[in-house]
């Protein structure tokens, strides 16, 4: 009988806690997408230039990539039937990782089921209590998960901040554990770029396993799409490269990328892998495709890097806060609109979503409290007509509440 569980007082606490939230003014209601994820599309039953999505490249609805699913499904059918280890590998998901470790320049790349579990299960597996975890302040959740799940000793340094690292490196020098230096290629709330080839010289003479998250540098940085490794020079010095398939790619899943041990290694101890089944060919399959675009159609990258100079230089010309001062500036196709407070943020994205822009609004707990934003996303497939309508959305409703002076 629908009604008779929310009045059992078993989990009155999370009623309490909703409250909570509805008070401060951070509470949220799902939006619903009723067609594609494109650059302009329908959430909730209004129409809306889309500048939320992480379809940087879109893929999501490309016709190659359907095709490729529907053909999967056809000569596969739609599920795997087991986990990796039992009877899940299929030939296709071999074929991809083969793909992938080709394109990354590595020797070997296992597939998980999303960038989320890629993280947590390698780091959680390959570091034990005895270790160390060097980490960003502002790395993924995921990490930090995986970080928590391993037991390993975590040290967070400042966030891009190399000599606050190295200091961290120089205290635990003379203890006997296992040191990982961990960060995102590009980072997911302020869209500015890790140090990549710097830590990659501090764990060089620190002797620490060199671990980077690519989830959003994944088909954005790097030649065709190779990811921040890429595009700081640095193959060879990362040990662990992680990416996903859920975002630029289009589709599902996460992988990761080095030694043909490191992977062997993955197969055996990465939870996620082991107790949690594969991707249903139609999944791998989309992948699979997405890759050779990323070879073959090399100018939607470049529209991707246009619009993201152009909505950037607007933003900026406008006066909006987009990183510099408070925050390091981003550099790529995220772009944050700093608000500050949580309430006002919310307000602020739910008036441009009336006034038909759909961007998120980002508050405490998944960014520090006083740092809420806007969260902008550019994709290669915004026309410049639509770009300026947002820009011209975004100025008008930012004066009228008093964000814009
Ligand atoms: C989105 C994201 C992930 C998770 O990837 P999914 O494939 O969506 O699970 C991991 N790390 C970072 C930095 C991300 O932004």
């Amino acid at each position: 009988m629908p009604g008779t569980l929310s009045e059992r007082p078993q989990l009155q606490h999370l009623t309490a806690q909703l409250d909570e939230l509805k008070q401060k003014g951070t509470y949220f209601r799902l939006r619903v997408l009723d067609d594609v994820q494109a650059p302009v599309c329908t959430y909730d039953g209004k129409r809306v230039i889309n500048l939320a999505s992480n379809n940087y490249l879109g893929l999501t609805a490309h016709p190659k990539l359907r095709e490729a699913a529907i053909e999967a499904i056809k000569m596969y059918g739609v599920g795997s039937g087991a986990v990796r280890t039992i009877a899940g590998t299929m030939k296709i998901h071999m074929e991809l990782e083969e793909k992938i470790a080709r394109f990354k320049n590595v020797e070997a790349c296992v597939v998980f089921q999303s960038g989320f579990t890629a993280n947590a299960g390698t780091v959680s597996s390959i570091l034990g209590k005895e270790d160390f975890i060097i980490s960003d302040e502002l790395n993924h959740a995921s990490i930090i998960d995986g970080a928590r799940l391993s037991r390993a000793k975590i040290k967070v340094f400042r966030h891009k901040d190399v000599s606050h690292a190295e200091e961290i490196l120089k205290e635990i020098a003379s203890e006997p554990g296992r040191k990982l230096i961990i960060t995102d290629g590009v980072f997911s709330m302020d869209g500015d770029i890790g140090p990549v080839d710097q830590l990659c010289d501090l764990a060089e003479k620190y002797g620490a396993i060199m671990m980077v998250d690519d989830a959003h540098a994944s088909g954005v940085l790097g030649r065709n799409g190779r990811g921040s490794v890429d595009h700081f020079g640095c193959h060879g010095r990362v040990d662990i490269q992680v990416g996903t398939l859920s975002k630029a790619i289009g589709a599902l899943g996460g992988y990761v990328c080095g030694s043909r041990d490191l992977i062997d290694f993955l197969y055996h101890r990465a939870r996620p892998f082991l107790f949690s089944t594969s991707h249903p060919p139609s999944v791998t399959a989309t992948c699979i495709a997405a890759f050779d675009l990323l070879e073959s159609e090399p100018e939607r990258i470049e529209r991707l890097w246009d619009n993201t100079r152009y909505f950037k230089a607007e933003l900026g010309g406008m006066g909006f806060d987009i990183g510099g001062l408070t925050t390091p500036a981003s550099e790529t196709p995220i772009t944050p609109i700093l608000v500050g407070d949580g309430k006002r943020t919310m307000e602020f994205s739910r008036a441009l979503f009336d006034a038909g822009v759909m961007a998120t609004g980002i508050a405490f707990p998944t960014v520090p409290e006083g740092k809420a934003r806007i969260r902008t996303i550019m994709t290669s497939e915004h026309t410049r007509e639509q770009l300026d309508q947002a820009l011209e959305t975004l100025e008008r409703i930012a004066r009228k509440m008093g964000i814009l002076g």
